[in-house]
């Protein structure tokens, strides 16, 4: 694109005295991972995107769902109706609103084998995910390769964003030492989740994330920052680095280590993720028509799935599967080794 026609898409940003063509220039030159492509993370990628980031990595392991569109505004009915990954269905939308920015979409589950890889795709990483392990994973791997990451988390009308910059911030685990037990704190699942505060707090942690890539991170709001926008109350709460904390203080990369993380239940879905013993390369065409006796079937590059109620099956090319209609693993390997021959 010529100097013209950037100065004119940009031209807005290159008014403000915090990016002027300087900032410009280094968001050009900067990269970002966004794990997770539900209600934050399309938010996340959308000013990603169309600030001109020079490349934006969207990481998602799961596909487009009806009960997804009412917050995350990226994706179509068509979407829905094709089993798009929200991954690659999100980079194709945006691929038009900017296309000088590379967009990569992964379509994986972020997970102890690859969390380290992933993050080192950018020099920030956004928390787009909706469960407690991934984040402690992020915070180990984004520790251990010194990248800086923004935490956020949105349930109800409420939600929170914290950035933790290695070396510098307290930590995530500094923060929340232990994972809460299931059923301790309220999810998306049991309360529901307002649209307008998913926007509201991604717009937060974008514009926190933003800062950072324009070398100015002496302006982020220190500690963890919390608002309800049906309230209109927001704090910021300091939060302490912990002197004894395994991660930031003593550089234990615990979650790293056990290499935790074969999740198998979907947090606020009833659906069992399950993943192989080993990655392999599925013919999804010669599945695809294998399974046109079982039920409705939709095939794409990416995905074979198979609609059988009250269950639905998703079976990505590398071997990974998703039952939905079950919360149960025994039941969703039973089903998989009978309907799809997993
Ligand atoms: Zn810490």
């Amino acid at each position: 694109m010529s100097d013209f026609e950037d100065y004119h898409r940009y031209q807005k940003h290159l008014l403000l005295p915090q990016i002027g063509r300087r900032g410009q220039a280094r968001l050009r030159e900067s990269a970002a991972v966004v794990i997770g492509c539900g209600g934050l993370g399309c938010t996340l990628a959308v000013y990603l995107v169309r600030s001109g980031v020079g490349r934006v990595v969207l990481v998602d392991r799961d596909c487009v769902e009806l009960d997804n569109l009412h917050r995350q505004i990226l994706f179509t009915e068509e979407d829905v109706v094709q089993g798009r990954p929200k991954a690659v269905a999100a980079a194709e939308h945006l691929r038009r609103a900017n296309s000088e920015v590379e967009i990569i979409a992964l379509v994986e589950d972020v997970s102890g084998d690859n969390v380290e890889e992933i993050v080192q795709k950018g020099d920030l990483v956004l928390d787009g995910t909706d469960n407690f392990e991934t984040r402690y994973l992020l915070n180990d791997a984004c520790l251990k390769h010194r990248l800086p990451w923004i935490y956020a988390g949105v349930v109800a009308t409420t939600g929170m964003v914290m950035s933790i910059i290695p070396g510098k911030t307290p930590c995530f685990r500094c923060f929340l030492p232990q994972p809460p037990a299931p059923g301790e704190v309220p999810t998306c699942e049991s309360v529901g989740v307002w649209g307008p505060q998913v926007g509201l707090i991604a717009s937060f942690q974008v514009s926190e994330g933003l800062k950072i890539l324009l070398g100015r991170e002496d302006d982020l709001l220190a500690g963890l920052a919390t608002f309800d926008i049906w309230s209109g109350e927001w704090e910021i709460f300091s939060v302490e680095k912990d002197p004894d904390c395994p991660a930031c203080s003593q550089g234990d990369y615990e979650y790293l280590r056990k290499g935790l993380l074969r999740m198998t239940t979907l947090c606020g879905q009833e659906a069992i993720q399950v993943l192989p013993q080993q990655k392999r390369q599925l013919d999804l065409a010669a599945l695809a028509k294998r399974l046109q006796t079982q039920g409705k079937v939709t095939v794409n590059d990416y995905l074979v799935r198979l609609q059988m109620p009250p269950y639905e099956f998703y079976v990505f090319q590398d071997g990974r599967a998703i039952v939905k209609g079950t919360t149960e693993e025994k039941t969703a390997r039973r089903l998989l080794a009978k309907y799809i021959g997993l």
